[in-house]
């Protein structure tokens, strides 16, 4: 294929700005391999991550309830025995408070991990703030159960004005997940930003004047200027479908993510070590650093978010939210969880 015109930066009079020359065509070169086959995958695809946002004030809910005393198991009655509230303030830590309500370390991070899409521990949280369980009783006649760490049913932390729920979903394999009470998964499947960049210094763009080719073209991804040498982490999980140099691009990687996503890393200084095509990346694996290889006047990633092949915003685009449920398990969560949130 033509090149198209170069126009080395320098000729700019010195001015430092980073632009990015990534035209469509070089975009449809590197994905043409992958054109062929994107089913849509329900399971990935489906349900942006929301926020719910039915909250009531914990307050008002907290007034309205009983002492969340556990209720001992009624002796008598076999048939249903009544789930357990707890609630603990935090003092210093989540991991502190959690520990004091019975939960083992691994649940802790679950929950941790489960809420990390609306609140941050460790910015967010402070003392005073509460936890709330919903947990199975202890089973009869079973002493040591009570000491035994759960699984809880439903989570409510109340932090300052607001409250968060999250409700228990165990899977066909009995693995345990977290969703808001509309069945929504709070645990980003997809990160929005794959760096700490500085600023943004290219927006997305259907059409534009390029400035180093002085063509007008469109402009496939963001740019994102940090110092060279940021580490860029993937957004998603995914499998290495390019790495090496490609013109313009500079020294780039091409991630497949789970359908119908694929993303771009542009103009990196270099690739981590022990990525190959194939290579299998988690989220927030660190992939390569920041560079300006490639056409780039200064150091800043040239990042691409694909759907269906289809270039989208990266900072607006839609991103999946982790293992939605379908409609069917949405609509027994939800009655579930209104049960389960009445306890809380
Ligand atoms: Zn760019």
């Amino acid at each position: 294929m033509p090149l198209p015109a170069f126009v080395a930066p320098s000729a700019r009079s010195g001015k430092v700005i980073l632009v990015c020359a990534l035209s469509s065509v070089c975009a449809a070169l590197i994905f043409s391999p992958q054109h062929a086959k994107h089913s849509v995958d329900q399971d990935d695809a489906a349900g942006a991550p929301s926020a719910s946002p039915n909250r009531e004030a914990a307050d008002t809910a907290r007034a309205a309830q009983p002492a969340p005393q556990p209720a001992a198991p009624a002796p008598a009655s076999e048939a249903t025995p009544q789930p357990v509230v707890r609630s603990a303030t935090i003092k210093s830590s989540f991991a502190e408070a959690a520990q004091r309500l019975g939960l083992d370390s691994r649940t802790a991070a679950l929950l941790a991990h489960a809420f990390s899409g609306e609140i941050d521990f460790r910015r967010d949280l402070k003392a005073g703030n509460t936890i709330s369980l919903v947990v199975d009783p202890p089973e009869a006649g079973n002493a040591s159960a009570q000491s035994q760490p759960a699984t809880p049913l439903a989570v409510r932390i109340a932090t300052g004005s607001t409250s968060h729920e999250l409700f228990l979903y165990r899977n066909l394999e009995g693995k345990p997940f977290y969703y808001t009470k509309d069945g929504a998964s709070t645990t980003p499947a997809f990160s929005r930003y794959p760096l700490a960049y500085e600023r943004v210094s290219s927006e997305f763009a259907l059409r534009r004047l390029d400035p180093v080719t002085h063509r007008w073209q469109s402009h496939d991804g963001v740019d994102l200027a940090a110092p060279a040498g940021t580490p860029v982490h993937a957004t998603a999980r995914g499998t290495v479908a390019f790495i090496g140099r490609q013109t313009g691009y500079g020294k780039v990687i091409v991630l497949r993510n789970p359908p119908p996503y694929q993303t771009v890393f542009a103009h990196l200084s270099r690739f981590a070590k022990g990525l190959h095509r194939g290579t299998q990346v988690r989220r927030g694996q660190v992939i390569g650093y920041v560079g300006s290889t490639g056409w780039a006047t200064g150091p800043h990633l040239h990042y691409e978010v694909h759907v269906d092949s289809v270039p989208k915003d990266p900072l607006t685009v839609a991103l999946p939210g982790k293992n939605p449920l379908d409609a069917t398990e949405r609509a027994q969560f939800a009655k579930e969880a209104d049960r389960l949130a009445a306890l809380l």
